[in-house]
């Protein structure tokens, strides 16, 4: 077993046993609802967003301990950041898991590396931070709650582009 597969075991249930940032924000300026049906876990990421900064970003929902152990680290990642350079995280970090290795830049987040391995968890590690991005949408287009669904048919790595399928609902 290589170092970071014992780190990523470590830190995953370390957070998933006490995650940080759980719970709700109310006020928030977005609230989004991600899905992910190939295993059941559901997120709600709450965001304040002022001055262009991410002030402050919590979550709710349940789902597998690689789920919670993402959105854990995600918003321990993205608090206090500006959106451009959470706008740059996302995609270092989608690139990471989707296979194209580690990238230091990425901090402690570089302990989920592994997970691009484990092929059926991919959709577990992202969903966090593939609702992040549609909660960013959202905002910058003036709604306040939104969902997202990772596609259960999307493909595995493929290259360069994201393996996952984003879309918007509104079947509310
Ligand atoms: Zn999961």
């Amino acid at each position: 077993m290589g170092f970071l597969d014992q780190i990523y075991r470590d830190a995953v249930l370390e957070h998933a046993r006490s995650p940080r940032n759980r719970g709700e924000l109310d006020p928030y300026s977005v609230k989004q609802e991600g899905i992910n049906p190939s295993c059941g876990d559901e997120l709600v990421l709450y965001l304040q967003i002022r001055d262009g900064t991410v002030e402050d970003a919590r979550f709710s929902g349940h789902g597998c301990a690689i789920s919670q152990a993402s959105a854990s680290m995600m918003t321990q990642a993205i608090k206090g950041k500006p959106l451009a350079e959470v706008e740059t995280l996302i995609g270092r970090f989608k690139a990471m898991i989707h296979g194209r290795g580690v990238d230091p830049s990425l901090g402690d987040l570089v302990v989920l590396e592994g997970i691009s391995k484990l092929h059926a968890r991919v959709k577990c590690a992202t969903l966090s931070w593939v609702t992040l991005q549609a909660a960013l949408a959202a905002e910058a287009s003036g709604e306040r709650v939104g969902q997202v669904t990772v596609d259960a048919d999307g493909g595995e790595t493929d290259g360069t582009q994201p393996t996952l399928e984003e879309r918007s609902s509104d079947s509310s």
